[in-house]
């Protein structure tokens, strides 16, 4: 027996008047997941616990088969696993994004851009050399990722403070939330040799000369210890692996003991190798049991607010991943148990997360259950949800209802 699990990351929608009030996904033609749906099984997953944020993290956690109310620990740590940092356990990983900050009259900040301008790789590498070189210590060091995103790893103790992810304030003040490392004399002085190797920094002075923003602060948020997690052999006795383009899954399958695959030209966008992707999942099928596979489009233009683009991101996932592993898998003559959802709704008229439960299908090869009759989208879960409850309370039992068994 196969078991998959296919994400749309973000697919899940509020209906929209453009669209005589249906949601994307009802609008959107999905040949593959109405067919799978209306011979399996549709309900709703709870994958956002109480109290939890709705992020990508926490979210893909819970599909994954584990509780964030025992796992999470924050999202720096899954992304230092996906960029080969091993932490030990005295250790602590922030995210630290490369940003551009305005210092206003009266101490105000500002924070004009959380990603510098997108900045590009190539020039981050360099910066955060230079931030290595001038701020690293025995206590602090800095790892460059993709783009803004890079990670400070701390070692020991360190002043507590509650930290906020700089994209939501994007062109707002942060003062107050600037002040929180301010007080602490071990953040300020690190944040202000920061500032002042980026000031002076060419590639921020030719940034600003091109007319781009300069990358003049750092921002650290995301914090959190390595997690102690059981590997998916070791808790459900099977082999898999993970297939996204995105750094912060790649890190969530490591520390689930799932093999990672990257697959070439996958962007987590529109123009992503999707026949790239569903080939590889039939591939890494051969040898194991079970694949993890998520495609980040519909997310991103649920956060462009972009309904035409996010209606052909759902569309793409139906036609490009979904359809063709489904018909591989039937071609190879395996039995199989496919799940296709989302980790949480990013309704385009939020442009951000939202924490309700998300339409979940379940299609098994075998065609065990007569399957419910409706097509894949919000409207139809829910509708099966009021008839029958037979929602799942969290990823965990999900997982436990995709592969039939229990964890140990
Ligand atoms: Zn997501």
């Amino acid at each position: 027996m196969k078991y998959l699990i296919l994400v749309g990351d973000g697919m899940g929608d509020l209906p929209v008047a453009e669209l005589n009030h249906r949601t994307p996904l009802e609008a959107a033609h999905t040949p593959f997941m109405d067919t799978l749906c209306r011979s399996g099984e549709l309900f709703l997953t709870q994958t956002i616990p109480e109290g939890f944020p709705p992020g990508s993290d926490v979210a893909n956690l819970s599909l994954l088969g584990y509780r964030p109310e025992d796992y999470y620990t924050g999202r720096a740590p899954l992304e230092a696993a996906a960029m080969n940092i091993s932490l030990t356990p005295d250790q602590t990983a922030f995210r630290c994004n490369l940003v551009t900050l305005a210092h206003e009259p009266n101490q105000q900040v500002r924070m004009i851009d959380y990603s510098a301008g997108h900045i590009s790789s190539e020039e981050s590498r360099q910066l955060i050399a230079a931030l290595e070189a001038g701020c690293g210590t025995e206590f602090f060091h800095f790892h460059p990722g993709v783009s803004y995103r890079h990670i400070l790893v701390v070692t020991g103790r360190y002043p507590q403070m509650e930290t906020v992810p700089p994209h939501d304030f994007t062109g707002q003040e942060v003062t107050e939330a600037w002040n929180r490392y301010r007080n602490h004399p071990q953040w300020a002085e690190l944040l202000e040799k920061a500032m002042n190797i980026l000031a002076d920094h060419p590639i921020n002075t030719a940034r600003m000369a091109a007319g781009k923003n300069p990358a003049n602060g750092i921002w650290l948020w995301g914090e959190g210890k390595l997690p102690q997690m059981p590997t998916m052999t070791e808790r459900f006795g099977i082999s898999g692996s993970l297939i996204s383009a995105v750094d912060l899954l790649k890190g969530l399958g490591v520390n689930a003991g799932l093999s990672i695959i990257n697959v070439p030209g996958a962007t987590g966008y529109l123009d992503t190798n999707y026949n790239g992707k569903a080939q590889a999942t039939l591939e890494s099928l051969r040898d194991n049991d079970f694949v993890f596979v998520h495609v980040e489009a519909p997310d991103e233009t649920g956060h462009q607010g972009l309904l035409k683009e996010k209606i052909q991101a759902i569309e793409d996932f139906d036609q490009k991943i979904v359809g063709p592993i489904f018909q591989g898998l039937q071609e190879s003559g395996e039995e199989f148990r496919l799940i296709a959802t989302m980790d949480h709704h990013t309704p385009l008229c939020l442009r951000t997360h939202t924490a309700s439960p998300v339409p979940t299908l379940l299609y098994d090869s075998r065609k065990t259950d007569k399957g419910c009759g409706l097509p894949f989208n919000e409207h139809s879960a829910k509708t099966v949800d009021e008839h029958l409850h037979n929602g799942m309370a969290n990823g965990e039992l999900l997982m436990e209802k995709l592969l039939q068994r229990k964890h140990e």
